[in-house]
């Protein structure tokens, strides 16, 4: 499938009183039409950061300051560069919620505590469509009920603190839902939510994506997660790309000892409990203005070389069309043939 989002050295910045932080340095990967793409890495690696970025919905002041993000590259018109759009424009307006929606790990980030959760989906979808109020409300309806909430009608004039997390969690996915995107970004939207209604939420987005045809850049810490729902694997470390390819690939070989680390840390079934989950992965991740030379896994690599991984960068390899490690250990194996 020819790719709907392609993201190329994508670098997005903090200044802060401390110093200037590169929260994304240089990330590319690209999202192919009809396909589920999983970001993942520890936190304080990028990974929402770089799902902000393509919506242009960066804290402020932080800001994308190089790079590109094509959005439909491959559409005969010209391809829109996300990167270049001013944050507070229409070009971004007119694609943010309408083309590439995003919901979040906490629905109150999108939902108003004070306006029933019908009112709310309603405008989202008047400020987009042409539709009016009666047909509006019937779309609304109809949503709700394509996430499952039960009695959609009576939902109509709820308020969030009238419903479970699950549900809260289905209706802002109803209202990212509403203009029918072509891409949703989803940064740890189940990561809240106990193991059950994870699994719920899930399926759902699953269901979605395959009935809708959407594709999905799909933000999270979690490899069992991955394992669920990707068609494809981006990992993230400190701002950069260190792996990408297909999930079965990603999993039957990973080929970066980040990769590797974070699959080693997934735990075994009964041992899913919070905080746990990548405690096997040696160290942690630097803080934002401690960022090693070289390398930025080496000071936690098991296959760190002294005198190579910590002055000097690795450069992205190509391993096959759609599999690229930014190692030496690649870079090696690519020289030798
Ligand atoms: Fe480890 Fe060196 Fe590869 Fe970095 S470049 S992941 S330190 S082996
Ligand atoms: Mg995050």
């Amino acid at each position: 499938a020819p790719p709907i989002l392609h993201v190329e050295n994508l670098r997005t910045q903090f200044p802060t009183e401390t110093g200037l932080v590169k929260a994304v340095d240089g990330a590319s990967f690209s999202v192919s039409r009809g396909k589920t793409v999983c970001v993942v890495g520890e936190s304080g690696c990028g990974k929402s950061v770089t799902g902000r970025s393509i919506l242009q919905i960066v804290d402020r002041p932080g800001q994308v300051v190089g790079g590109r993000i094509l959005w439909r590259p491959n559409d005969a018109h010209e391809p829109t560069d996300l990167a270049a759009l001013d944050p507070r424009g229409d070009e971004i307006r007119r694609i943010r919620g309408n083309e590439i929606a995003m919901v979040f790990q906490e629905p109150m980030t999108s939902l108003s505590p004070v306006h029933t959760i019908g009112s709310q989906i309603v405008e989202a979808i008047r400020l987009h469509t042409d539709l009016d109020a009666d047909a509006a409300r019937a779309r609304t309806i109809e949503v709700l009920e394509h996430v499952g909430l039960p009695r959609p009608a009576d939902r109509f004039g709820a308020y969030t603190f009238q419903l479970s997390g699950g549900m809260r969690q289905r209706a802002m996915i109803a209202m990212a839902l509403a203009c029918d995107p072509r891409l949703l970004i989803a940064d740890e939207p189940t990561t809240a939510l106990d193991v059950t209604t994870q699994a719920q939420i899930l399926r759902l987005l699953a269901r979605l994506q395959a009935e809708m045809e959407m594709s999905v850049l799909f933000v999270t810490h979690d490899m069992g997660v991955v394992a669920q729902i990707a068609d494809e694997v981006v990992v993230m470390y400190l701002g950069t790309v260190v792996e990408t390819g297909p999930t079965e690939q990603i999993f039957a070989e990973p080929r970066h000892p980040y990769t590797r680390a974070l699959l080693d840390a997934i735990p075994r079934v009964g041992q899913r409990r919070r905080g746990r989950r990548l405690a096997t992965i040696r160290g942690s991740v630097p803080g934002p203005h401690s960022r090693p030379t070289g390398c930025p896994f080496h000071p936690r690599c098991d296959y760190a070389r002294p005198g190579t991984c910590d002055t000097r960068e690795p450069a992205t390899v190509a391993l096959g069309a759609r599999r690229h490690v930014r190692c030496v250990l690649a870079e090696e194996e690519v020289a030798v043939g």
